[in-house]
Order: structure tokens, then sequence, then C-alpha cells
């Protein structure tokens, strides 16, 4: 049978594929640590899917406006405000199935054939292939782990041709952690002032962030840059709420009816269901978010001490999300039964068979010679999963 060419163009999201493969083995009966979860592993807040039950009980169960509810709209335009300081209308607000829905809409009502995105890498792993099905051109800008995996205003610069359309900066960034200061993000703005790009700011991880840290984006950093600037952020990681699929974007009216004419001829709106609850996620009690952001703060602190103390490992500590990407090149070369590891692809697998663990490789990010591990899971897991990549990486030689 003959596929459409743009099937061979794209991969398989490779983070999704390390958590079916992880259950699968776990329903073979393999006692399998999984590090690759892209999701908190605390249940939805109480009230949120009170909302839900509620808005099931109450008959909210039909088509709503393709684009979102006003009321949800509202409390997003008065979240933008009182966090972000920024204003908006309800008009310049699209409510979409999840963030990486929000990102193909925008991708699809953006860019085409000839156009250049630039994206910073190590990158989250949908943002190529959101841009190639859009047919346009990933430009990879490679941060360096010296300056915290953050771009510099040089390397955008670098980056940027005739060509370029758009940049796209998520902070705190997935997977590395790092995030960007106020200042760190004036300073790209400035490269980005007098030239006509618009900048994609995906802030899924807002409120995921440690001690000393806080967050800004880069319409926020320097309000010049606003208005080409198309906010992206949802309530599946702040929320536990990854299964609801909320997302939205913020952006100029021209480009969220651009983005709500080809929702209308796709998905049409988010459902009725989890827009109820994203509105209590919103608006309702926030104390689930810190009492998060806590518990993953003191894994991070451990997960960051235990890998350093790695032979041939060496992690960055993130200021923000979920997930560690520590530098594992120091293994590559050394042989397991007679076979060497080389690259980030086989030190998974070797962990996986080796060590029971499941971790995703670098180069699904960008980076070969790192890995992700997230540490949205229980500190025993995180312990004992350590142990063990401690243990298989020593009967290395
Ligand atoms: C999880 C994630 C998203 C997508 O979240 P949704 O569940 O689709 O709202 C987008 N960007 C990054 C960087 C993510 O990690």
């Amino acid at each position: 049978m003959k596929l459409a060419a743009r099937i061979a163009r794209i991969k398989p999201s490779e983070t999704l594929a390390i958590t079916a493969k992880t259950n699968a083995l776990r329903a073979q009966g393999r006692d399998v640590i999984g590090f690759g979860a892209g999701e908190p592993d605390c249940d939805t807040p109480v009230n949120i899917k009170n909302a839900a039950i509620k808005a099931i009980e109450g008959g909210f169960t039909k088509y709503t406006p393709v684009s979102g509810t006003d009321e949800l709209k509202d409390a997003i335009v008065a979240k933008l405000k009182q966090d972000n300081s920024l204003d908006y209308k309800r008009s310049q607000i699209v409510v979409s199935c999840g963030a990486k829905h929000t990102l193909y809409n925008l991708a699809q009502a953006l860019f085409e054939e000839g156009d250049e995105v630039i994206i910073p890498s190590p990158y989250w792993v949908s943002y190529p292939d959101i841009v190639v099905l859009a047919g346009a051109s990933p430009v990879y800008v490679t941060t360096e782990e010296k300056d915290g995996f953050k771009m510099k205003p040089q390397q955008l610069s670098s980056a940027i041709s005739e060509r370029t359309r758009a940049v796209i900066i998520n902070s705190p960034s997935n997977p590395t952690g790092a995030a960007y200061s106020p200042e760190e993000l004036k300073s790209l703005a400035k490269v980005l002032l007098d030239k006509d790009i618009l900048v994609i700011t995906d802030d899924i991880y807002e409120k995921i962030f440690y001690a000393g840290f806080s967050f800004a984006n880069i319409a926020s950093a320097e309000e010049r840059i606003k208005d080409k600037t198309i906010v992206v952020n949802g309530v599946s990681k702040t929320y536990a709420m990854t299964g609801w699929r909320i997302g939205y974007a913020a952006c100029s009216e021209e480009i969220a009816s651009a983005m709500n004419k080809i929702q209308s001829q796709s998905t049409s709106n988010p459902t009725s269901i989890a827009q109820k609850a994203a509105l209590e996620a919103i608006s309702g009690d926030q104390s689930a978010v810190p009492q998060m952001v806590n518990e993953f703060s003191k894994r991070r602190d451990f997960i960051v001490g235990a890998l350093n103390d790695i032979d041939g490992i060496k992690c960055f500590s993130p200021e923000g999300a979920f997930y560690v990407f520590p530098n594992v090149s120091g293994v590559y070369g050394r042989a397991f039964q007679g076979k060497k590891i080389m690259n980030s692809a086989e030190l998974i697998d070797f962990l996986l068979d080796e060590a029971n663990v499941a971790a995703v490789p670098g180069a699904a990010f960008g980076s070969d010679d790192h890995i992700r591990l997230s540490y949205a899971t229980s500190m025993k897991n995180i312990e004992e999963g350590i142990k063990r990549i401690k243990k298989a990486v020593s009967k290395l030689g």
C-alpha cells in the first residue's frame, strides 16, 4: 500500500515508545523501574476531578465553541495577566487538545515548504516532527552544557536566514531542565526585535522550578517582543492532567483565527468535560502545585547527587521540570561481555537488559552524549533505580 510521503519524514515519539516498551516488559513479569515517563506521578487533584464529574452530571457533554469556552478563555486571560503580566483579549486565546496539539495547529497555521524554524538543541522530541509535518525545516542550535544548555544571542543570530519564520523556546526545558533568566531572554529578544521572526514560547513547565529560580517568558521579559510571541501552555504538567488533553495558545488575533480555522476542520473543540476540569485547575485552589514541586525538588537533589557519584556519568543540576539529562559519554567505549557501548541507544538497551531500568536515549532529543531520566517516580524507585544503574555501569570494562 502506498502511504503519504510525509509519514516517512517523521518518526514516532520516542518517549511514548519507551513507556509502551516498559509497560510491555512489566506485563511479562519483569520488574522494570521506569525513568521514561514524561508526566507527573501524582494523581489529578480532587477538586479538578470533581469539576469534571459535576460537568458530566450537569449534562455539559456537547460541542463547545471550537476554540474553547468563554469561561475557560477568560480564566486563561486572567492567569496570563496575574502570573505573566501579559495582557490578552479572549479573542487571542485558542484552547486545544493539549499543548502538543496547540503546537501542531500553530505549525500548520504558520509554516510551509521553504520555511525554517530555529530549535535549540537538546529539544523536546516532538518539535522537529511537528515542523516537518508542516513542510518546513528545523534548524538546530546546539547549546553547550557549559552554558547551562542555553542558547546564546550570538548563536541565535548566526542561525537566522532569509527563510527563518520562528524560533521555539522551552524554559524550563524538557529534556535538560535548563531555564532562562529574564536577562537572558531579554538579550535573545534583542536579536529578534527588528526582524520578521516569531517566537514560540513553550511554557508547559512554568510552575515546576526550584530554589532560587523565578519564571519568565520572553514576552514578559521584553514587552517589545510580545506581538511577535505566541505563548503556549497547558494544564498537563502543572496539575498532573496529561490524560485530560487541554493546552492553549495566546497570540495575535490573526494567528488565533488561523488556528481556529484548522481546529474547526480537524478536531473541533477540545473535550467539554476536560475544559471544565481545566477551568478549575487554572482558577481554583492551587495548593497541590507547591506540594508537588516540593516533592520533585527533593528527588532532584537526590538523583543529581547519586548520578554524579557514578564513574563515567556527569549530571547537570536542572532549574526546573522533572528530568535530569546526565552526560554519559564517559562510559562510551567500555564493554559488556565483549560488546562495546558506543552511543545513547546502546546504553539504554544495556540498562534495560542488565539493570531492568528504562530511560530515554539522548539522541531522541538531539544529543547522543546524554540520556534522559524522569524523576516523576517515587523516591523509593529512584533510589533502587540508581543503585541498579550504578551496579550495571560498574560491570563495564
Ligand atoms: C509534555 C510537553 C508538552 C505537551 O503537553 P500536552 O500534554 O500536550 O499539553 C509540550 N511541550 C513540552 C516541552 C512537554 O514536555
